[in-house]
């Protein structure tokens, strides 16, 4: 999408008002696929029980799943390429009333970055597949990491862990 295609705004949303910064790099690990052809297939947020998807990651990347079968559940992030970036205020009604951007989970931010916790159903090679995804077919895969509450750190302790 052009900077200029504004057809798409609901009544009362606020573009940003100043410069929207190039992109950072980041590099995508791989692709996602789902059965979600269209935006509007998509669910609004992932369901632990929703259909299998893949996480397909390139093959450099293989030897980054090591150990990653210990883990019922891992937060996903992905890249929500087909998301505009320049909203402030959204609608997500469509009803001209609006919420700042950042109170929100919607797919249109400055950094279109979407997380999910899924259930890790197989590993298979460098593809893992699990459920719980709500993102478009091809979207890029960022990250994969263990879900944080069954997760201990394998690094040693440091003295702010241990801090009240
Ligand atoms: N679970 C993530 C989160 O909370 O960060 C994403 C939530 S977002 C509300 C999910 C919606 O983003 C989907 O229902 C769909 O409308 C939209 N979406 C999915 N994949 C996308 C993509 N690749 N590019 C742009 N929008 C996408």
């Amino acid at each position: 999408m052009t900077e200029t295609d504004n057809s798409d705004l609901r009544d009362g949303e606020v573009l940003c008002d100043g410069p929207v910064a190039p992109d950072a790099t980041v590099q995508f690990i791989g692709t996602i696929r789902t059965p979600f052809t269209t935006r509007d297939l998509c669910p609004r947020q992932g369901r632990l029980d929703g259909p299998e998807c893949r996480l397909e990651l390139l093959p450099q990347w293989e030897p980054a799943l090591d150990g990653i079968t210990r883990f019922a559940h891992l937060d996903v992030l992905y890249w929500l390429h087909q998301s505009r970036r320049d909203l402030v205020r959204q609608s997500p009604r469509s009803d001209g009333a609006t919420t700042g951007t950042f109170a929100l989970r919607s797919p249109v931010r400055p950094n279109p970055i979407g997380v999910s916790q899924v259930r890790l159903i197989r590993r298979m090679g460098p593809v893992l597949i699990v459920k719980g995804l709500d993102c478009l077919d091809k979207t890029p895969l960022l990250d994969i990491k263990p879900e944080r509450c069954a997760y201990t750190p394998q690094a040693p302790f440091k003295k702010a862990d241990r801090d009240k």
